[in-house]
């Protein structure tokens, strides 16, 4: 009987002369090294849809310059679970290859790269979920975003009036902490935020592994992995925080509703983002004042945490509010319908966010202050618990992809044809 798959031993030969040999040899030997192979595991269906999809566009090529994802495919001939969990993840969804392409639905190819690819690319986020169980909340994931808002909101509603009493009380010159302790707040909300940066850094830990195996057999020649990761850590970067491929690969933008290009996804996803930091910098800055210099809020109007925390929720206002609008009118076909309460339900959240972050502001000094404090912080705890296992994960995978792109593209080509 031959042996199980998932017990084979590769011996890697490390000889610098002959760095691409690999084998199967029973013994290994002086100087060589055993990696074990992973087990080549069947494709779903929603993968082998991808699969089946790249197979006609390795041969077709006509947007290998739309975006990364086409010429990734180019390096490959065959597309295993891993390629096209990272192809998937390297899709921006941004419609111009469906727009574009002769081969898409009616045509019996039934060519639809950007829905082939939202649905392999959701199921990444629930295979790679930490921990593991919490995946399952993809699944259902405009159920989570609302029981996390219904539990947020509660807690906080009733941690204020067991903290401080009635909701409506009399003005208090905008003291939040003459509702919740400081070191409450600083204690929860710290925690809650550890564990969710824990949790996507294991995810996308999971995800790298999976994508990019450390058995990974290198060209015989050129730089080695170590030797490109700073300059391509850079081009990632670049492209992450500039959303370098929702411009359409002609810089004119995607497709939304139809044909015409538009750079209005680009946008209100600067905004989301842009604003989404400066609300994280507002925070960051307030701390630091705390703990450091010793001035506690509440900070006045023109001081540096309100008017980065005022800028962060008007962009964050902008660019949900946006997304939205392009989400209610995007051509179907550009994504999985069932993906639309993530979607939606995750920019719900942070327009909330947002919306009870400037109305407490601006009501501050008056007996509201409470009631819309415990509001707030019962939207934004509902944003941090929802953020590992909800649209949130498309920005980690993507940059760790676009990263693995950046790297690979400066190796050489291991197919080593033609040219290459
Ligand atoms: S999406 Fe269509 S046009 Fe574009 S490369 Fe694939 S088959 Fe060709
Ligand atoms: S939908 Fe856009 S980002 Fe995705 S593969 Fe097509 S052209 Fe590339």
């Amino acid at each position: 009987m031959s042996q199980p798959l998932t017990d084979l031993i590769a011996t890697v030969r490390a000889e610098s002369d002959a760095p691409d040999a690999v084998g199967i040899e029973g013994r290994p030997t002086a100087n060589a090294r055993t990696i074990p192979i992973r087990p080549v595991l069947p494709l779903s269906a929603d993968e082998n849809e991808v699969a089946r999809i790249l197979q006609i566009c390795n041969a077709c090529r006509y947007c290998e310059g739309f975006c990364a994802v086409f010429p990734a495919m180019t390096r490959r001939l065959e597309f295993g679970r891993a390629d096209t969990h990272y192809l998937a993840n390297l899709c921006h969804n941004c419609g111009a290859c469906l727009h574009a392409c002769q081969y898409a639905p009616p045509h019996e190819f039934a060519v639809n790269v950007p829905q082939a690819m939202a649905r392999v690319r959701v199921k990444t986020y629930h295979d790679y979920a930490w921990p593991a169980p919490l995946g399952k909340l993809y699944e259902r994931a405009g159920l989570t975003v609302a029981v996390a808002l219904a539990v947020g909101l509660a807690l906080f509603l009733v941690l204020a009036m067991a903290m401080a009493g009635p909701l409506l009380h009399a003005p208090l010159a905008g003291n939040f902490y003459a509702i919740f302790p400081h070191n409450f707040l600083a204690g929860v909300f710290g925690a809650v935020f550890l564990f969710v940066v824990f949790a996507l850094g294991m995810g996308v830990r999971r995800f790298w592994r999976e994508v990019t195996p450390a058995s990974e057999p290198q060209a015989p020649r050129g730089p080695t992995i170590a030797e490109v990761r700073a300059p391509a850590a850079a081009e990632a970067a670049h492209a992450a925080l500039r959303l370098k491929y929702l411009g359409g690969g002609h810089g004119e933008g995607c497709n939304e509703a139809d044909d015409a290009f538009t750079l209005w996804r680009r946008r209100f996803h600067h905004f989301t983002f842009y604003g989404f930091m400066l609300c994280f910098a507002a925070t960051s800055v307030a701390t630091l004042y705390h703990y450091l210099l010793g001035w506690h809020a509440p900070y006045p109007l023109t001081s540096t945490p309100v008017v980065l925390g005022t800028l962060g929720g008007i962009g964050l206002l902008i660019g949900p509010t946006g997304l939205l609008w392009l989400n209610l009118r995007r051509d179907p076909q550009h994504g999985d319908a069932k993906q639309r309460p993530m979607d939606r339900g995750f920019i719900a959240l942070l327009l909330l966010t947002s919306a009870t972050g400037l109305a407490l502001l601006a009501w501050r000094d008056t007996a509201a202050m409470g009631l819309l404090l415990a509001v707030h912080l019962g939207v934004v705890m509902a944003l941090f618990l929802t953020l590992p296992y909800g649209k949130f994960a498309h920005g980690i995978f993507r940059s760790a992809a676009l990263l693995k792109f950046a790297i690979e593209k400066r190796l050489p080509n291991r197919l080593q044809l033609g040219s290459d």
